[in-house]
């Protein structure tokens, strides 16, 4: 098969749908692919490391799409690339059409065939091609909190490990999923004093027993959660309902509750926010102060360590773009539900029941 791989223009996204590495695995598998030039910079991969690993550079994107069957990329394709799609072609990408009807329509109008990345499952119910985010989305934010507790950047000056003498910072995080583990991990590495909250019992059994006596789990009554975040020096908002606005667990009330200068990073902007005071923010100005309380809310963290960001999701997605390469889309989906339940357009139509459901369509 031709795999097209072109440069994401959505603002400021640096990663790439594929690294040179998985290039040569489907290059050795016998397909062919095409590049946009300049489409690695933003992980550092030059043109010449594609070349090197079989892959052909094209000048522009427009080459890009009229010589590729299958377009791997990161970011939802933008209005311009839309225009590109043909009802041949093959789209292997993060979408998320609920919330974007004019997104959904072109890409139906185009009469392409469209698998997003958010919709593939996995045999323990998970979403394997979100989970890579995730786990970027908690390890940063414990980079993201220690930078922020230093006095240069508003918060109260206070080194997450401490030193032998000074008691490590107190590090508590709201929700013990993916993000939340992740979060927790780096903490408990730094040697914090760690403490996780979530409402779910498998998961803090879950976590208990990764974490043993390096970490507090604690169920997540609202008393427990106040008297936590009072004492805490960073607090990491890692919470999803599923499907649901994520709640607002601290209030603006809480705020005063807590020590001048301590940090709040909330990863769970992107569904809202679980702080009330939350508002997203980017990564050229990530955190701003409400009550002496600094907030970090930037809603695409993973965004801020692209080259990190785009070999995780690789890892993820690359066996998924090579059943499809090696069987065709067809054979592929009809081998694997988990691959099929990643199809949202065809033919079309829309073919993702949720999707068709958030939009007012059928499905
Ligand atoms: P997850 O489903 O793995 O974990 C969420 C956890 O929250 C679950 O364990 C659940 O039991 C817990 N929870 C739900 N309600 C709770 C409550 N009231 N109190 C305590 N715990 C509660 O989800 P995840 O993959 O860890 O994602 C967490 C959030 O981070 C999501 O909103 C996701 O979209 C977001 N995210 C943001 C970024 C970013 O760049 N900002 C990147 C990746 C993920």
């Amino acid at each position: 098969m031709r795999i097209g791989i072109p440069k994401e223009i959505k603002n400021n996204e640096f990663r790439v749908g594929l690294t040179p590495e998985s290039v040569a695995e489907l290059v050795a598998s016998g397909h062919s692919v095409v590049v946009e030039s300049g489409a690695g910079l933003g992980i550092g991969a030059e043109d010449a490391a594609y070349e090197a690993e079989g892959a052909e550079i094209l000048a522009t994107a427009e080459a890009v799409f009229e010589a590729a069957e299958m377009i791997v990329k990161v970011k939802e394709p933008q209005p311009e690339e839309r225009a590109r799609l043909r009802p041949d072609h093959l789209l292997f990408t993060y979408l998320h059409l609920a919330p974007d009807p004019a997104q959904t329509e072109d890409l139906v109008k185009s009469g392409a065939t469209c698998i997003a990345y958010e919709t593939v499952t996995d045999a323990a119910g998970g979403l394997p091609l979100l989970k890579p985010m995730s786990q970027v989305a908690g390890r940063l934010s414990i980079q993201a909190g220690a930078t922020a507790l230093e006095k240069a950047h508003g918060g109260r000056g206070v080194l997450l490990g401490g030193v032998p003498g000074v008691a490590p910072a107190k590090v508590v995080v709201i929700g013990g999923g993916v993000v939340g583990f992740n979060a927790a991990r780096m903490a408990v590495g730094l040697g914090a004093d760690v403490t996780i909250l979530d409402r779910s019992l498998p998961t803090l059994e879950r976590l208990e027993l990764h974490y043993g006596s390096s970490a507090r789990c604690l169920y997540a009554t609202q008393a427990g959660l106040a008297k936590e975040v009072a004492e805490a020096d960073l607090v990491i908002g890692a919470v999803l309902v599923p499907g649901a606005a994520a709640p607002k667990l601290v209030t603006r009330d809480m705020l005063s509750t807590m020590q001048p200068g301590a940090v709040l990073v909330d990863v769970a902007i992107d569904q809202g926010g679980c702080f009330e005071t939350s508002h997203a923010t980017t990564h050229a100005e990530p955190t701003y102060e409400v009550d002496g309380i600094v907030h970090y809310c930037v809603a695409n963290m993973p965004g801020a360590v692209a080259r990190t960001s785009t070999y995780a999701l690789n890892a993820a997605t690359l066996p998924f773009a090579k059943a499809l390469a090696d069987k065709g889309w067809k054979q592929a989906l009809k081998d694997d539900a988990h691959l099929r339940a990643g199809l949202n357009v065809w033919d079309g139509k829309i073919t993702n029941v949720a999707v068709g459901a958030a939009l007012g369509l059928d499905a």
